[in-house]
């Protein structure tokens, strides 16, 4: 429940804080479904294992959210898929960590609405000129699982992330280790986590 409530309050804090002008925008929030240029990344440190999850909106990714249909939108997801397989090159951790990738798994999701959400959703965004695609709100979705010599050296992470994908704004770090929970925030402009205290 605490957990909930302090997840609802930051939510409410980046919608002050950052006051976007868009309703429909705000409205897509209160739905719990993505926003355009934010993405979450969460990371669990167990002993020397780290496992990596990021969710990403296709707009931050590749810069659309439907299927890719023209050749130009299958290179570019194929382009993403090859960065993201990756996951070291985009989340840069210390060389005295000692990680190694030991598995990487990239997806491109839907986002599921029923045909009357469709259509309500249509209706709100063609009222407030919200300029959405219908098709969807495709997501990438990539989990990763690292084997580190030393996690211990986990000291920060720099977020190279927001060099390779032009469209990502920010990113929401929740770290869970054997200390306990922590979130985070990491953006374009303050692309690197300091770690020190949570390991
Ligand atoms: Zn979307």
């Amino acid at each position: 429940m605490r957990k909930r409530a302090l997840s609802a309050f930051s939510v409410l804090l980046f919608a002050v804080a950052f006051s976007l002008p868009s309703s429909a925008e705000e409205a897509h929030r209160e739905l719990g479904a993505h926003v355009h240029g934010h993405g979450t990344l969460n990371i669990a440190v167990e002993d020397n294992r780290v496992s990596l999850e990021l969710e990403a909106p296709g707009m931050d990714i590749v810069g659309f959210e439907h299927a890719a249909k023209t050749d130009d939108q299958k290179a570019r997801v194929d382009a993403a898929n090859g960065i993201l397989q990756r996951p070291l090159d985009i989340f840069v951790l210390p060389a005295a960590a000692g990680c190694t990738v030991t598995s990487a798994d990239v997806k491109v999701e839907a986002e599921h609405h029923d045909h009357d959400d469709d259509h309500d959703h249509a209706k709100d965004e063609k009222a407030s000129g919200h300029d959405h695609d219908h098709e969807g709100h495709n997501q990438f979705h990539a989990t990763y699982e690292l084997a580190c010599t030393t996690a211990a050296q986990l000291a920060n992470i720099t977020f190279d992330y927001f060099k390779h994908f032009a469209g990502a704004q920010g990113l929401t770090v929740n770290v869970v280790t054997s200390k306990g929970q922590s979130k985070f925030e990491v953006s374009r402009d303050k692309p690197t986590l300091d770690l020190g205290g949570v390991l």
